[in-house]
């Protein structure tokens, strides 16, 4: 989200500085680990997808600025029973903004999809536009795209704190403070350190991936052959996976992992937790059932209702929060990148932002 807003609001002519307490991209945060699904039949809510649509244009608009390949389209498979959130939601998004798409049922599914091994009572939208972002590599696009329209990016400066000063703000670091007419505040997992308002409604979960090998017939899992996936499944349960771009099969748990912090998080992943998800690879995709490649820990910073926060802070709206995304955000940073800039430049946002507000979390 920082990224892409000192993209934006460089390109608008700001002068713009842009901190971060490490060097993005880096492996500490939430925005790490090669790939992002990005979706349009949103079914978390039908309100997200004028902002994915958004952000797919904006995504290619940053490959022609950047010359970087950032988003493969794969397609995307919504698995669950007919009634499961992910089923109901996905299909309420396609139909309330006519959005392309196949509802497939079991028989249907396993005939295209052979891949999968699926209970009959199975159901999958399949929606065409759904794909891959190469998330290290739209960092630093963004990052290409601020430098050259003049940003200062001072990195491994963590902000220690800040403060309203004379209608604008101060910020600390170990070596200057800083003054500036507006603050973007997208600190991730870091949110509630730095916005005491937030800090009741938040919490950090710990979010594993893993990667495997095929054990048969890895072909089949090529980007062309396999899309991008969720499936429920049981409610509050889902899982979801990538075709193999190289690095192997990647599949993760959604939303199960225990709460944390930033600076107490378990990094390293237990034999148990591999031989979980390997179980579900059996059950559900028998042939990525390889060896594990690798691994690697993540955190959502979720919030009570899982939408995210984005807003200016009431009591000082010369401050911006870009932030937390609950797991769900990166698909939209080039088109939030955007609505931050509205929001610093005191323009009209071009979308709805109803859904991100700070105050239905602090009522
Ligand atoms: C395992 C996993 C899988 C995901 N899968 C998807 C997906 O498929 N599709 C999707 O759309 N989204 C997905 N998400 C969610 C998405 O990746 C995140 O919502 C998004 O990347 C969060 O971006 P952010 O900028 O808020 O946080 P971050 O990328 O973590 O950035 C926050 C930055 O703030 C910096 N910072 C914090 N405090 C300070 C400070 N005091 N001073 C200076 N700098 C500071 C940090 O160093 C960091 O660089 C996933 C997330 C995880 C963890």
């Amino acid at each position: 989200m920082g990224s892409a807003a000192v993209a934006q609001l460089a390109r608008r002519g700001l002068s713009v500085l842009g901190l971060d307490q490490f060097a993005p991209p880096h492996a500490l945060g939430s925005s790490h680990g090669s790939s992002r699904i990005i979706r349009e039949a949103y079914f978390e809510d039908p309100r997200y997808v004028p902002l994915v649509q958004r952000a797919f244009a904006a995504w290619r608009e940053l490959e022609a600025a950047s010359g970087e390949s950032l988003l493969t389209v794969t397609g995307g498979l919504m698995l669950g029973r007919p009634d499961s959130g992910i089923v109901t939601g996905a299909l309420a998004s396609a139909a309330a903004h006519d959005l392309p798409h196949d509802l497939l049922d079991a028989a249907q599914l396993r005939h295209r999809y052979p891949q999968f091994t699926l209970p009959n009572d199975v159901v999958g939208v399949l929606e065409p536009r759904a794909g891959i972002l190469a998330p290290e590599r739209a960092i630093a696009a963004h990052f290409a795209v601020a430098r050259a329209h003049g940003a200062t990016l001072l990195l491994n400066t963590p902000m220690l704190a800040w403060e309203p000063s004379d209608g604008g703000v101060t910020v600390g670091t170990e070596h200057a403070r800083f003054t500036a007419r507006r603050l973007v505040l997208s600190l991730g997992a870091h949110a509630a350190q730095h916005v005491p308002q937030l800090a009741p409604h938040l919490q950090v979960q710990r979010n594993v991936l893993y990667w495997f090998d095929a054990a048969r017939n890895g072909a089949q899992f090529a980007p062309g052959r396999f899309p991008v996936f969720i499936q429920e499944l049981s409610p509050q349960r889902s899982w979801y996976g990538f075709p193999d771009t190289g690095a192997g099969i990647k599949v993760a748990l959604h939303q199960q992992g225990e709460i944390t912090t930033p600076e107490q998080i378990r990094r390293t992943v237990n034999d148990d937790e591999v031989t979980a998800m390997r179980r579900i690879m059996r059950e559900m995709l028998p042939d990525a059932d390889g060896a594990v490649r690798t691994t690697s820990v993540c955190m959502y910073t979720n919030t009570p209702d899982f939408h995210f926060v984005i807003d200016t802070l009431p009591a000082a709206p010369q401050v911006v929060l870009a932030s937390p995304c609950s797991g769900h955000g990166f698909k939209f940073a080039s088109a939030i990148g955007e609505v931050l800039a509205d929001l610093v430049m005191d323009m009209p946002p071009a979308f709805d932002l109803a859904l991100f507000r700070l105050g239905r979390l602090t009522v």
